[in-house]
């Protein structure tokens, strides 16, 4: 849990001397936001879910995992063990320095997914350009917030990528087009986006060490839920972990040193849904000063004023 210090009084950052959120989980030193790394350090460290680190415990472990080398074939097995196979819609989320030092760099991992899937498959990517202004879906660079893969995929002479500026999207493979459709415009990830696309072709999400506090289907769930609300702010996604280890398609195997995990994009939606519907406030961070959940709170307390015997 991500540790508020307010009961301890204010501590300051260790960094840069603001006021600081979390405690490192391996020095135990108090860091502010922009000073804290979330998730898991190594792959295999499944019971540390939901930790922060300092940025400098991050970057010294990060260096050790640099040691493990992972080679092509290693990666078409390990895809191959976690369901993925000829034909699949596949979006990838991706943090690779999980991995460790991959052979012949990251493009690689790129040919083991499109040599896995095939001809008749697709990848699909977040080309998202947040910090960009000026958009031109040919020229624009991926934001590195995304990862590296889908700007090395953009790159690439078959790929397709959206002109929906900044919520963009990459794709390659057979369904390509029908995903990027740039005929319709969204404006967040609703069922207009990719993200419904994917889910009509029975499409799976692949997550190579990458956490669910960022996974674009739990975005759209929450989105799709919310309808007559805001989104929450997306700090108590990680509970979504516990939902996605219980659907039939979950799969997870360590590759290299990251944790890879493949699931059904249609099924993980569903489960989230139902999962807000028992508890609205699934994903409340609960934060007096998060403006997002607070709003939450009060429309949820109108809603139950209005229809006083139903339970929400
Ligand atoms: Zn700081
Ligand atoms: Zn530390
Ligand atoms: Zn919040």
């Amino acid at each position: 849990m991500p540790i508020l210090l307010e009961k301890d009084g204010i501590l300051k950052c260790i960094f840069c001397n603001t006021q600081a959120e979390y405690r490192c989980a391996a020095c135990g030193s108090a860091i502010c936001e922009y000073h804290s790394r979330y998730g898991r350090i190594y792959g295999y460290n499944i019971s540390k879910k939901n930790e922060y680190y300092c940025i400098g415990c991050w970057r010294v472990e990060r260096n050790n995992i640099q040691k493990t080398k992972v080679s092509k074939i290693s990666l078409i097995s390990g895809l191959k063990k976690i369901g993925i196979t000829t034909g699949d819609n596949i979006l990838t989320q991706s943090s690779i320095s999980c991995f460790g030092s991959i052979d012949q760099g990251p493009e690689t991992i790129i040919d083991a997914l499109q040599l896995s899937i095939g001809d008749s498959g697709t990848i699909l990517m977040p080309a998202f350009t947040f910090s960009q202004n000026n958009f031109h879906f040919r020229a624009t660079k991926v934001d590195a917030a995304c990862g590296i893969l889908p700007e090395l995929l953009r790159r690439r002479a078959k790929s397709t990528r959206s002109n929906n500026h900044p919520l963009s999207f990459v794709a390659t493979g057979k369904n390509a087009v029908f995903f990027i459709n740039n005929a319709i415009k969204y404006e967040t990830l609703d069922e207009l986006s990719p993200i419904k696309r994917l889910i009509d072709k029975n499409g799976k999400l692949l997550m190579l060490g990458v956490e669910f506090n960022n996974c674009l289907p739990v975005i759209y769930a929450d989105i799709i839920f919310s309808k007559n609300r805001q989104q929450s702010c997306g700090k108590k996604y990680y509970i979504v972990e516990d939902i996605a280890k219980n659907l039939q398609s979950y799969k997870e195997l360590i590759i290299g040193e990251a944790l890879c995990r493949v699931m059904n994009v249609g099924e993980l939606v569903e489960a989230i849904i139902i999962n807000l519907t028992q508890k609205p406030n699934l994903f409340n961070c609960y934060n007096n000063n998060c403006r997002k959940c607070m709003s939450h709170i009060k429309i949820n307390r109108a809603l139950f004023d209005n229809n006083k015997c139903k339970e929400l």
